[in-house]
């Protein structure tokens, strides 16, 4: 009988590019699937689409009678286009999303059924949420979750179901979602950097953070995942020697998109232009049969709801396919892994970019400072934003020879690094009439509008600025992106909150000029950020002991890298600007530990079945057909058979060998988890799975590999990597 992996090689082999209908323009057919502002104008009343909009750009309250004329508009807009269900859509904290249908329609007794979808339903529900993570939370509260709709992210028909963008949280108002901290970062950025933003222009009245992200993939044909394990389970291959051919020609970075997977492409961008997502950009990555997707940056709330939304519709489209996707940031070994880069910036109700340069010294001046404020705030969080971005998946990228390093820093290129260090040298106290206009022709007036976006000498680089943006780029291809926006928005606002007191101090008290005292709380800044300024080679050994010489951290692994989430620094910073408090933030550390240790633990468990059920059998399967021929040799040869059967007996010797070890590493690895799985505490639990359990992998791992080049290819039972990364 064939294996599996020949069947489903077959399969592949007969595989034929799904045809694909585009429209004829895409900008005919964006957003038609989203209760956007011309869908309300259409669908609601004058007051009711007023107060939507209000509850959009200020954050207002919408009253309990106008959410009943929002609901039936909402509804009503939903059914023309062929909804029949509707859903509270929500982020919890799994990192997935998560829905429960109903459907619109009710009867009302007699026989008599209507359509019905009230102020009530659109408002508030009840998800039976017992059974998502929450670290405790509603079990010590005693609590239920609901969910409530979030009105900053427009509602949208997926399939056939109105699906309406929600937070959840707990009776006892704790987050029990990603969202929920985000907006409340949101809003307290706004308010931060409104008031800076202020000093430059008294016509800004409010600021967004906005969010490019970029998302990168894996594509591997669905036959060939059914018959691995591994990547069906946990995402990512346990074992596999590499290719013979992998990613050393570079052939296939932004080389030209092969047909089945263009398709795929062209159909994924059909349904997210129904669905709003601006994607723009779309191309091959540095290894075999990855890929990117990008769209325009958006308002960072809507943008993360787009990437949430955006992974699933790649999951679904992929499967009409014949694909599988993979987010996981490391599912080969040795070829690169996935990132999902995270682009940051600022804008203004008064359509201002923050972090662009400008055409004047002024408009500079309010670039550098937001730029070094941006920059001080992740000196002083270095630590809890590498938390942000830890999973047990991103440990595979960050700290493990591929970039970006566990090590926090920014890059931010050399002609910024020389105007920061002519500002550092800005005297002390009110500046002279010569040294002002200096500074404004020589320094500041110097910045050209567009700079040079050197960042592509710098791909090491776990936080970059990029001309008119910074780029956080450790961010993982799995992660839901709310988790390090939230952070990167909290301690930005921070920051320019006590950027403000300063400023405000030296001009009430020191009697200086606004200018002044921005240049002289800048050159503090400037001194103060220095140490997380890094132009280098993150990747190599030097970095390593340089960085740990200026004090940063380098947290290589998950259960080390959360800590900084509950560190009082952390808590202090949250339950100031509101943003979560100590039981929130507790809670979603355990649940976080947790999650760390039952992924190992699943891993664990898919190696020592592969192993012992795939690898062995088919090692000891080879092993007697050298048996037979070794004994043939002998029949026919007699003593003489030596000389011929050599090389066949030391085959023989060796997969016994290979087996050995695996059998010993599984049954210690065993032996391992079962310790670590008596540990009550949810941090000493995830560090024994990290410390223990894990390493047994690579050894484990090793002997498979070993195994499969020895084994005959013929009843070889896994795809290959050749095949996993080639076929397409
Ligand atoms: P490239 O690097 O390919 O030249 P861009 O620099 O325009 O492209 O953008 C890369 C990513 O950064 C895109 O996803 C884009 O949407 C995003 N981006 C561009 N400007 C901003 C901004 N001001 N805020 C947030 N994201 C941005
Ligand atoms: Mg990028």
């Amino acid at each position: 009988m064939a294996t599996l992996r020949f069947q489903a090689l077959q399969e592949t082999f007969h595989r034929v590019p799904v045809t694909v209908h585009e429209p004829e323009r895409r900008s005919s057919i964006f957003g038609k699937n989203v209760f956007n502002e011309a869908a309300m104008r259409q669908y609601l009343t004058k007051d009711s689409y007023n107060s939507v909009m209000d509850a959009i750009e200020n954050g207002s309250k919408i009253a309990r009678g106008m959410a009943d004329h929002i609901s039936t508009g909402m509804k009503e807009w939903a059914i023309s286009k062929g909804a029949t269900h509707y859903t509270h859509w929500f982020q919890p904290l799994t990192g997935a999303t998560a829905e429960k249908h109903d459907a619109f329609f009710e009867t009302v007794g007699n026989g008599q059924t209507i359509e019905k979808f009230g102020g009530g339903q659109l408002v508030q529900q009840e998800p039976d949420a017992s059974s998502f993570p929450n670290g405790g939370i509603r079990n010590t509260f005693e609590a239920r979750g609901y969910t409530a709709w979030d009105p900053t992210s427009p509602a949208f028909i997926y399939g056939t179901t109105l699906c309406i963008p929600t937070v959840f949280v707990s009776y006892t108002g704790e987050a029990l979602d990603y969202k929920t901290p985000l907006l409340r970062a949101l809003q307290t950025i706004d308010q931060a950097a409104t008031a800076v933003a202020k000093y430059f222009d008294k016509n800004v009245s409010k600021v967004n953070a906005t969010l490019g992200w970029e998302q990168e993939y894996f594509l591997i044909d669905k036959a060939l995942v059914a018959a691995r394990p591994d990547i069906a389970l946990s995402g990512r291959t346990l074992l596999g020697h590499a290719s013979a051919k992998g990613q050393q020609l570079d052939d296939h970075y932004f080389g030209s998109i092969p047909t089945r997977v263009l398709n795929y492409m062209r159909d994924l961008e059909t349904e997210c232009m129904y669905l709003g997502i601006p994607v723009k950009t779309r191309h091959n990555e540095v290894a075999p049969n990855q890929f990117e997707l990008a769209p325009i940056f958006e308002e960072t709330n809507l943008a993360v709801d787009h990437n949430s939304l955006l992974m699933d519709v790649m999951d679904k489209v992929a499967d009409r396919h014949n694909f599988k996707v993979l987010f996981h940031e490391k599912p080969f070994k040795g070829v690169n892994g996935s990132g999902k880069h995270n682009n940051w910036s600022l804008a203004t109700n008064t359509g201002v970019n923050l972090l662009g340069p400008g055409s004047t010294p002024m408009k500079n001046l309010q670039f550098l400072t937001f730029f070094i404020n941006t920059l001080k705030a992740v000196n002083e969080h270095e630590e809890l934003l590498r938390a942000s971005i830890a999973s047990a998946s991103n440990d595979h990228r960050l700290g493990a020879n591929e970039a970006p390093p566990a090590i926090i820093s920014a890059f931010i290129g050399s002609q910024l690094t020389e105007v920061l260090d002519e500002l550092e040298k800005v005297t002390n106290g009110k500046l002279s009439p010569q040294e002002k206009t200096d500074l404004k022709l020589n320094v500041v007036g110097k910045i050209p509008e567009i700079l040079l976006d050197n960042t592509d000498r710098n791909r090491t680089s776990p936080f970059a600025f990029t001309g008119n943006k910074f780029e956080l780029r450790a961010v993982g291809s799995k992660a839901n992106c709310a988790n390090p926006m939230t952070v990167l928005n909290a301690i930005v606002a921070k920051q320019l909150m006590e950027f403000k007191e300063k400023v405000d101090s030296l001009i009430k008290n020191k009697k200086m000029k606004k200018d002044d005292a921005i240049f002289n709380v800048l050159r503090e800044y400037i001194k103060d950020s220095k140490r997380i300024r890094f132009e280098g080679d993150g990747y190599g050994e030097a970095w390593e002991k340089e960085a740990k010489k200026r004090g940063l951290s380098n947290h290589k692994t998950t259960p080390e890298a959360l800590k900084a989430k509950i560190s009082k620094k952390s808590i202090a910073l949250f339950e100031e600007l509101g943003i979560m408090n100590k039981v929130e933030m507790e809670a979603r550390y355990e649940i976080e530990t947790e999650e760390y240790a039952l992924r190992i633990q699943i891993e664990g468990r898919i190696l020592g079945d592969i192993a012992r059920n795939h690898v062995i059998p088919t090692a000891i399967r080879y092993q007697n057909i050298l048996i037979e021929n070794v004994q043939g040799l002998k029949d026919i040869y007699g003593t003489g058979f030596k000389k011929l059967a050599g090389e066949q007996m030391e085959l023989i010797e060796q997969i016994s060998e290979h087996i050995a070890k695996i059998n010993n590493g599984i049954t210690q690895m065993i032996e391992e988890r079962k310790k670590a799985n008596t540990v009550e505490d949810a941090e000493k639990r995830a560090s024994a799975y990290c410390t223990k359990v894990k390493p047994y992998f690579d050894e484990i791992r090793y002997h498979c590999d070993k195994l499969e080049l020895l084994v005959d290819d013929e009843i070889w039972p896994l795809p290959k990597y050749r095949e996993l990364l080639f076929t397409r």
